[in-house]
Parts: structure tokens; sequence; C-alpha cells
């Protein structure tokens, strides 16, 4: 399944930038061309939450923010730059032209993971230090 493997994946890089500290919250950014349901995706990683609270606790509170991309396209024959409302035709809106390049619409982005300090005690939460504040992009898996 789709999904669940993406949410593997997740969770890899979600623990990986937790160094340890409980998720309260992980924001993901997620093009339509990836064919992500995000109802599903939200499903596949509550699963994985009531797992983790099994085991280490670490995600048991991590709720998922998933925000869809919507598909733009790039067309080389007019140069027109147009967002697309159906992302199965992939064909420019202005000539018809089948040399069309996604701008966007391809995203898997981690945008923000919210963890609990434990050195404050006030559950206070902070997004996870990102190298030069930059979105880590989640391992390419599954297409
Ligand atoms: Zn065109």
């Amino acid at each position: 399944m789709h999904e669940l493997s993406l949410c593997e994946s997740l969770r890899h890089v979600v623990l990986g930038a937790a160094h340890g500290r409980p998720v309260m919250r992980v924001a993901v950014q997620i093009g339509r061309l990836r064919q992500v349901v995000p109802e599903s995706l939200v499903f596949c990683w509550d699963a994985l939450r009531r797992e983790s609270a099994g085991v280490d606790g670490l995600l048991a509170d991590a709720e998922l923010v998933v925000e869809e991309v919507p598909v733009t396209l790039a067309c080389s024959d007019c140069g027109a730059q147009t967002t697309v409302a159906d992302d199965l035709v992939m064909l420019c809106p202005e000539c018809c032209s089948t040399a069309v390049e996604p701008v966007t619409g391809t995203e898997f982005l981690v945008l923000t993971i919210d963890v609990r300090e434990a050195a404050d005690g006030d559950a206070a939460e902070r997004p996870a230090d990102h190298p030069a504040g930059r979105p880590a992009e989640v391992a390419r898996v599954g297409g």
C-alpha cells in the first residue's frame, strides 16, 4: 500500500530529527502528482502512532498535518505556466502541447516537526532544527 510505505519513510525521518524527544506534530507537503490520498496517509500514520504508543511512545501524540500542493505545468512550446485542476491530463491548457513538465505537484516534503523539549518540562513546542533552514525531503520511495 502506497501510503503505508510513505508513512514508514516519514517515521524514519521524523524519529531521526526528533533525537529521542516526543513528537507533537508533523506537517508535510505533498504534491498531487504523488497520488497520495491525505485521508489514507493520516489513517496509516495513526496506525503507526498506536504502534509507537506500545513501544517508545515518541510518536503517540504526533498529529500529522497534510498540505496538498496543486500541479503546475510548464510548457516548452508556448512557455505558459499553468496550474491545472485535472492533474491526470498532462497537457498545456494554453496550446494543448504535451511538451509539459511539472513545476509543482511532485513534492513530498517534511515542513515542520514539533517536538516536546524534555529540558524545560512545560510542554513547549518547537520545530526541530533543519540543516540550513530548509525542509528535509523524504527519501523518494514507491515511485
Ligand atoms: Zn503550451
